[in-house]
């Protein structure tokens, strides 16, 4: 029994090298061409912003996408208001015409105080009404969606599943994985637990923040109110401990990063004679939200201060 227990050690060895020279390959070798890309904002929507490294297809990820989208509608509470769905989608789908996303973007609002914002894989964007509430004009919530529309066109979710399918293939048994097609089934079949997902790397946030300033740019808004969004979650984060999410948060909001999307703007982003930088309408749904929440909180109201501006 020595001789085929030493051939599968054999065999586990030659993969983990293998897959190791794999992640090194689709690390190393694409990253100056791809960063130039990146940081060609005049290519918009002319170029792949998606890597080169991914065990998903664009179906299998929109297949994924949408098996999650499902779970989260269970557990979250979604606005059910058509004027506010439709301004969130149409604000949406304007910064997914600018941006270099490979497949159709859905955008709902969840109900919820808490500041927040996140994307599945397959270009499904959850918003929490508590980032509206927290943004001061359209440009600034326009950011936060750009930057969430940056993780959409980078397919980040499904990059970070297929890393952390190759770091954990080189520690399991070959026989466990069952072949390159089993990782990617593994996945579906673990997205009960889907943080993993969208819990990206620095590097991801780094590249969706670099993406969310140009798209933002191309759709003709104030590339600097992203600059202004990290300051007033920053602020908001100090003065009411708790009130962003971790998610959120694990964005590390630091003074580099602010610095860096400044540098980016200032160096990539030709100026424009105007930006949008808010609307009326931007105010008209910030009133209806909060006629709406007040609405939905009158059992409360013997509580009104929780629900002042
Ligand atoms: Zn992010």
């Amino acid at each position: 029994m020595a001789r085929p227990l030493r051939t599968g050690f054999f065999r586990l060895n030659a993969m983990r090298s293998l897959l190791a020279t794999i992640v090194l390959l689709g690390a190393a070798l694409p990253a100056g061409a791809a960063d130039a890309r990146l940081k060609d904002p005049g290519a918009i929507g002319a170029r792949s912003v998606s890597g080169s490294l991914n065990f998903f297809s664009i179906e299998k990820e929109i297949a994924l996408g949408r098996q999650l989208a499902i779970e989260v509608e269970k557990q979250a509470r979604l606005v059910d208001d058509a004027i506010l769905t439709e301004y969130i989608n149409r604000i949406g789908q304007n910064l997914v015409r600018n941006s270099d996303v490979e497949f159709p973007v859905t955008f709902r609002l969840i109900e919820s105080d808490e500041v927040n914002a996140f994307t599945l894989p397959g270009g499904h964007i959850f918003i929490n009404t508590g980032l509206i509430r927290l943004s001061g004009n359209e440009a600034q919530l326009a950011s936060a969606i750009a930057h969430e529309l940056g993780h959409a066109a980078a397919r980040h979710a499904t990059r970070q599943a297929t890393r952390s399918d190759l770091i954990e293939a080189g520690t399991l048994p070959l026989a466990v994985i069952g072949g390159w097609a089993g990782l990617a089934a593994r996945e579906v079949a673990t997205a009960a637990a889907p943080m993993a997902l969208f819990n990206f790397s620095r590097e991801f946030e780094t590249e969706a923040d670099l993406l969310g300033v140009e798209y933002l740019w191309k759709a003709g808004y104030d590339p600097g109110a992203s600059v202004d969004l990290f300051e007033a979650v920053e602020s908001t984060e100090r003065r009411h401990p708790g009130s962003v999410s971790q998610l959120f948060r694990s964005h590390p909001l630091t003074s580099d990063r602010i610095a860096k999307t400044e540098k980016n703007i200032d160096s990539l982003l030709p100026a424009r004679g105007e930006y949008v930088v808010n609307t009326s309408e931007y105010e008209e749904m910030r009133e209806r939200l909060n006629r709406m929440t007040v609405k939905s909180a009158e059992p409360q109201v013997a509580r009104p201060t929780l629900y002042s501006k």
